[in-house]
Order: structure tokens, then C-alpha cells, then sequence
């Protein structure tokens, strides 16, 4: 016997229906390409989703197609996802960071038929044209320009498409399986894959990352998603907001760390979210600025791992509460977020702060286990010691990816996460490494990740990326990376030293490279294959 109950499927179009009915006059504040501020709301978002979901109809886009967006975070990206997605189209975000013929591939890949991007991005795509047949339509997201026609003659300009289209538009309704967006994984090793989500998961997912024990967010919010829209979903923030009804303040390219403070500040921006790098500036900025961050209430940082002296600074210096958490593209992408439980309240100052620094602990929607990294079927207990590889199951993480048929799920249905890690009993997840990260020495393994944590507590250190060597008597050991502050005079030596008290000796790294910079990702995380290319023979 079925329960007696409504049934609507879960999809995206009623995250903005919420907003819209509810929340119409919540500010949203967008950053244009040229840097000028944009202010609108959830009313006017979805009024001109609307607009946009008639004018892709008109231009014969069909259910299923997909529709690529090349953008920043802005008011317009975030129309033109509720649009896409919302009118039974799939969303495709792409990361404009990648390599020409990585983006030729995942176009080619996903069967692009419509490419919607930023002015920015014009060079992008007439370098890539020639190579991208499939694509039919190509939707400037701004106001006519003449010299864009010039260089993309067939261009059509989303603020003409909009202004011929009435807001009179009832979203489609269809099942909640159906595919909403699809974003590819950074592709490390070999070609990017795609993760292909549903109204359903992404709905199911919104709710989960705005409880409490998540990202904690609602109405009396006003969010600013650093990382972005093309970073799996700005970590589902622009549909968390619209669910909520919170505020959000879209940064557009603007994401150094002066630009961010002002956005902050001007806009008393409560919460915000991004990967450790931006944090990083953040902070340095916020320091030359004599900003306090007043508004700032908390700040989620995930990506990779947290460094403790950037938590400590936030808590002690700023008042703000650094929630950490853990995911990534396959897994939509929240897995775990760092909250305390009533009973951790009883812990002294320093339990707590160690506690702190886990990726914290899943939310009802997804389970997690350790599988031996010996024997990858039998289980590692959740002793908060014991490491092993990182395995997740839930109603939002990928079954397969896109175009695939091969399941890439262990055969009792896990996702093998690729991370090294321990759980305790409580379920408090702490990441060691990506097991392609993790130190081999002499049979012993050494986590990059704490001694980049160690380096980065130096008061001196502004970056640090810990790589394996290869080493002729232990196959490998490690090597430090660090960028000083630029008024830093520490040595080699010096730096060397400051492991003594911390760690055991024979983990301290073999080596010290100061470096200018540390290359980084289109995501911004540290691009430690690359520094593995040029310093892996240092100690050969
Ligand atoms: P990529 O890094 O390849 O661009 P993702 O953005 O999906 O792809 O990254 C997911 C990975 O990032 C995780 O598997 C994990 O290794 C790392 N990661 C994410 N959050 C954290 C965190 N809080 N601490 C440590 N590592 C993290």
C-alpha cells in the first residue's frame, strides 16, 4: 500500500519558484566582467530565468540537449543556469582554466549544442571554434557589442534574448531522475570525466548542505560562493540560497583578495566559501586593508585540506567560525562538514580545536567507510587511527559518469573517493592525503598534507606544497615547496628546524625549494603533479 501523500518531483524550476514567491525582494548583488556592481533579486532572477528558458525553446533546444556555460560567478550565469536546467535542458559548466584541447574534448564530449559565456571568455571560444562542430548556438551573456559580432558574427546576446520574451512561462514539470547538469572532474589523470546530476540529487543535496550541521544557512544569510559557479556548482550554494532564501553576493572574476574584502564589507556578507589559496589572500588583504571582517560570521573552507594556523586566524583574529568540509565533483559536492555535536561542548579549548580541524562528519544522505588499502574488500574499523581508503554511497554521488557504461562503484556499490583516510567513532572523517599525494618511504607512508600544515603554521610561510621524490635508498621521501612573505628571510635550515618539536624526525621533509609562487589549479588547488614534474628528482 502506497502512503496516502502528495507527490511532486524534486526539481530545480521549484528552487527558484520558492525564491521568487517568498524571498522576491532578497538582494542579489552581481560583479560584471567590467567590474561594475549589479544589483537585482530573487524576484527579478526569476523572471528573467523564465525569459531565458522561452528563448532557448525558440532556438530548438530540446529536452536532453546540452548547454554549456563559460562564465563567472554573476547574475546573469545564475539566470542562465535556472534557465537551462529548469526547462528540461542540461546545465554544463565548464571551467574556463582548462587547456584549449581539454575544453575541445569535453564539449566535444558532452555534445555541446549551445555555448553560453562571459565576454571574458570571447578568445577562448574563437580559438576553439573550428574544433567544436557540434555547437549551434553561441549566447553572449551581456548587452550587444559590436566588436563581439565583429569577431563571432553568428553571436547572440543574452540581454536581446531576454528582452524578447514576456515572463508568462509555467516550468515543465517531468521526473525528478532526469539530468540537470553536468560538470567534469579536473582530470589529474587522463581525460576529465563527466558527473551528469539529477533535479532529484540536486534538490536532495540543497537541502542537505543548508541543515545546521552543514553550511548552516537560511534566510537571515547573505552568502558570498567564492569558488566557482564552474567548481562543482559554487559547492550547490546558488540553489541552497534560492531554497533558503538567502542573500548572495556573486563575485564575478573578481576573486583577489583586496576585491573580496570590499564585497565583505560593503555587503556585510555573513558567510562565505572557498579553497584554502583564497583564503589565503583573503587574509593577507584583509590585514593590509584594517578590515575586521565584521560581517563574517563563518567561512566554509574545503577543497583540500585547511591548514590550522588559517583556522586559528579566523577564530582568534576575525570571530569567525571556520567550518570545514570535504568533497568533490562526484559527489555533487558535499560529503562531510565540520560541526560540533552537544556533547563536544564538555571538551577543553584544545579538544575542540583539534576536533575542529577534521573534515567533519556526513550528513543523513550519505554513509561512508574505510576499505584496507591492502586488500580493498575488508573493512577498516572507525577508530578515528586506523587509515584506509575512502569509500562513499548516498543519493548524491555518482553511479556512473557521463557516456560511460563501465560502473566505476566497487561491486557491493561504493565509491572509491581516491582519498587516504581515518574515521572516529563519531564519524568525524580526517583526510591523510589523495592517495597519488601520500609520501612512500621506506614502507613507511608520510602525509603531504600535515607537513604542509606544519610549514603553513610558520609565521613566515605564506604557501607550502610537500611532494614525494624519488629517492635512491627509500624510493621516496619528501620534498617542501614553500613561497615566503615577501619580507621573510627564514632559510632553508631554519624552516628544516621548525619540524623538530612537531613530528617525528625521519618524517621531516629531505628538502627545502623556496619558490615564487606555487602553481595552482583551475580550481585553485595546489597543481602538485606538475611540481612532482619539476622537483621529483631533486634528491636523486
Ligand atoms: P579536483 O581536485 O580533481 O579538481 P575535486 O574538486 O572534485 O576535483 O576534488 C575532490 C578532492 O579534493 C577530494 O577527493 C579530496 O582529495 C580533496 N578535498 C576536498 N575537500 C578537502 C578537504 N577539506 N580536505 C582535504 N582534501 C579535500
Amino acid at each position: 500500500m502506497h502512503g496516502r501523500m502528495m507527490f511532486q518531483p524534486l526539481l530545480i524550476s521549484s528552487l527558484l519558484e520558492h525564491a521568487a514567491e517568498f524571498h522576491k525582494d532578497t538582494l542579489i548583488v552581481s560583479k560584471n566582467t567590467d567590474g561594475s556592481l549589479y544589483e537585482t533579486n530573487w524576484g527579478d532572477v526569476s523572471d528573467n530565468a523564465k525569459r531565458g528558458a522561452k528563448a532557448l525553446n525558440e532556438l530548438k533546444l530540446i529536452h536532453g540537449d546540452c548547454i554549456a556555460t563559460l562564465a563567472w560567478n554573476n547574475h546573469r550565469h545564475l539566470e542562465a543556469w535556472y534557465a537551462i536546467s529548469g526547462s528540461g535542458l542540461i546545465c554544463h559548466t565548464i571551467n574556463p582554466r582548462l587547456f584549449p584541447e581539454q575544453l575541445i574534448f569535453i564539449i566535444n564530449d558532452a555534445q555541446d549544442k549551445a555555448i553560453i559565456f562571459d565576454k571574458t571568455f570571447l578568445p577562448l571560444i574563437t580559438g576553439i571554434k573550428a574544433h567544436i562542430p557540434l555547437v549551434q548556438h553561441f549566447i553572449c551573456l551581456d548587452a550587444p557589442d559590436e566588436k563581439i559580432r565583429q569577431a563571432l558574427p553568428e553571436v547572440l546576446f543574452y540581454d536581446d534574448l531576454i528582452a524578447g520574451q514576456t515572463a508568462e512561462y509555467t516550468w515543465p514539470e517531468f521526473d525528478e531522475t532526469t539530468a540537470s547538469s553536468l560538470c567534469y572532474t579536473s582530470g589529474t589523470t587522463g581525460n576529465p570525466k563527466g558527473a551528469l546530476y539529477s533535479h532529484r540529487s540536486t534538490v536532495l543535496h540543497s537541502l542537505a548542505a543548508s541543515l545546521p550541521d552543514s553550511l548552516n544557512l537560511s534566510a537571515k544569510d547573505i552568502i558570498l560562493p567564492v569558488v566557482p559557479m564552474f567548481h562543482v556548482h559554487a559547492w550547490g550554494t546558488p540553489y541552497a540560497a534560492a531554497m533558503v532564501g538567502a542573500s548572495i553576493i556573486l563575485p564575478g572574476p573578481g576573486l583577489d583578495g583586496e576585491s573580496l574584502v570590499k564585497l565583505i564589507d560593503q555587503y556585510e556578507v555573513t558567510v562565505a566559501l572557498g579553497v584554502p589559496t583564497i583564503w589565503q589572500s583573503l587574509l593577507v588583504a584583509a590585514k593590509a586593508m584594517n578590515s575586521s571582517l565584521t560581517s563574517l560570521k563563518r567561512n566554509v573552507i574545503g577543497g583540500s585540506a585547511c591548514p590550522p594556523s588559517m583556522l586559528a586566524t579566523f577564530r582568534d583574529v576575525y570571530d569567525c567560525e571556520t567550518i570545514h568540509a570535504w568533497g568533490m565533483t562526484e559527489a555533487s559536492p558535499l560529503g562531510t562538514a565540520n560541526q560540533f555535536k552537544a556533547k563536544h561542548k564538555q571538551l577543553s579549548q584544545d579538544q575542540q580545536a583539534k576536533l575542529r580541524l577534521s573534515q567533519g562528519r556526513p550528513p543523513f544522505g550519505v554513509s561512508i567507510r574505510l576499505v584496507s588499502e591492502e586488500r580493498g574488500t575488508d573493512l577498516v574499523p572507525h577508530d578515528g587511527e586506523t587509515i584506509g581508503n575512502l569509500q562513499i554511497k548516498g543519493h548524491w554521488i555518482v553511479d556512473k559518469y557521463f557516456g560511460q557504461s563501465d560502473s566505476p562503484l566497487t561491486s557491493d556499490g561504493w565509491f572509491d573517493t581516491g582519498d587516504i583516510a581515518s574515521i572516529d567513532a563519531d564519524g568525524y572523517l580526517h583526510i591523510s592525503d589523495r592517495a597519488k599525494d601520500l609520501i612512500k618511504s621506506g614502507g613507511e607512508w608520510i602525509s603531504s598534507v600535515e607537513l604542509e600544515n606544519i610549514a603553513m603554521g610558520h609565521p613566515e610561510i605564506a604557501m607550502a606544497a610537500v611532494i614525494a621524490a624519488q629517492h635512491p635508498k627509500w624510493d621516496e621521501r619528501p620534498v617542501l615547496i614553500a613561497v615566503k612573505h615577501p619580507d621573510s628571510q627564514i632559510t632553508e635550515q631554519q624552516l628544516m628546524d621548525y619540524y623538530a618539536d612537531k613530528i617525528a624526525k625521519w618524517q621531516t621533509p629531505d628538502k627545502v625549494i623556496f619558490v615564487d609562487a606555487i602553481p595552482l589549479s583551475g580550481t585553485g588547488k595546489m597543481l602538485k603533479r606538475k611540481l612532482r614534474e619539476e622537483y621529483g628528482h631533486v634528491l636523486m
